[in-house]
């Protein structure tokens, strides 16, 4: 199947770690040109090399998504890049945060709440004069299943990550007919936050492959692993892609089948 992104211009927010590095990787072996933000030069400099792209087919550039000015000037190095459109446009960036209700102070739900709005509707708001230019052009945010399954140890995470669930539902409308808005809900996907959570563990004992085998027994995934960024990357390029162009307002669980819910 021809995923049509050839020389398409792909715009990845969090592309130096993680999932947003696959997808680029992806975007680019499909013949697509990408530009990847993240906080991080070093980094992002390390993520640019390792995408070892084509002159001109990669650009890199730091950039805090929660930072309006940071975001217009990435859109603006984006459009002297890419003549100025863009046909894909992949919110991934951000964390989650690990805290129950009793242990969320009010700074702390409004930092989550900034963090998974404003990741989501920063980015949308920039990039969309350039997204409106492109022939097809669509948007897929990386969001996860706590929106649908909440966990009381995520609490913030949870309720925020419903409500962008909520927001994208309105946007994939509002949109229509001319952009595309989609969401992959994740379940657990071995990449930087679990690496860090791997390396503050307790029992220092454990091996990685212990305390990651371990966390896929405790959370009952049925695929018995967690999954790995290229995973999500594939869905994540399929959704953004003119393949996909029935399809908007969607979400598609990539989890290892972890949902418990029809
Ligand atoms: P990683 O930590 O590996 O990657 C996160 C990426 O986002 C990095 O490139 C990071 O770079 C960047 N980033 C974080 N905050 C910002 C910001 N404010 N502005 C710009 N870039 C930022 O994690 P994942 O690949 O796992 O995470 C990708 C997305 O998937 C995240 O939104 C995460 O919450 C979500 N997710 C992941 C799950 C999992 O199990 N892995 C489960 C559910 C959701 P830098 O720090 O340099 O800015």
């Amino acid at each position: 199947m021809d995923l049509g992104l050839a020389n398409k211009v792909a715009v990845v927010t969090g592309g130096s770690s993680g999932i947003g590095l696959a997808t680029a990787r992806l975007l680019l072996a499909e013949g697509a040109r990408v530009a990847i933000c993240g906080r991080n030069p070093e980094r992002l400099s390390a993520a640019a090399k390792s995408l070892a792209a084509k002159p001109d087919a990669l650009l890199a550039e730091t950039c805090d998504v929660l930072d309006a000015d940071a975001v217009n000037a990435f859109a603006r190095k984006v459009t002297g890049w890419s003549g100025g459109r863009v046909d894909l446009l992949v919110n991934n960036a951000g964390q989650g945060r690990v805290s129950t209700f009793a242990n969320t102070t009010d700074a702390q739900w409004r930092e989550e709440l900034e963090l998974k709005f404003f990741s989501q509707v920063l980015p949308i708001r920039t990039f969309r004069p350039l997204l409106d230019g492109a022939p097809k052009p669509a948007i897929v945010a990386v969001n996860s299943l706590l929106s649908l399954q909440p966990e009381p140890h995520m609490v913030a995470t949870s309720a925020a990550r419903a409500g962008v669930q909520n927001l994208l539902k309105s946007l994939a409308a509002e949109f229509a007919p001319h952009i595309r808005v989609n969401s992959i809900l994740l379940g657990l996907v071995d990449s930087g936050q679990w690496q860090r959570r791997f390396e503050a563990r307790t029992d220092k004992a454990q091996t990685r492959e212990q305390w990651f085998d371990a966390l896929a027994r405790d959370k009952h995934i049925p695929l018995q692993r967690l999954g790995v960024p290229d995973e999500p990357a594939r869905a994540i390029v399929f959704l953004g892609s003119p393949a996909a162009s029935y399809i908007t307002g969607a979400s598609l669980e990539v989890s290892g089948g972890v949902s418990r819910f029809i």
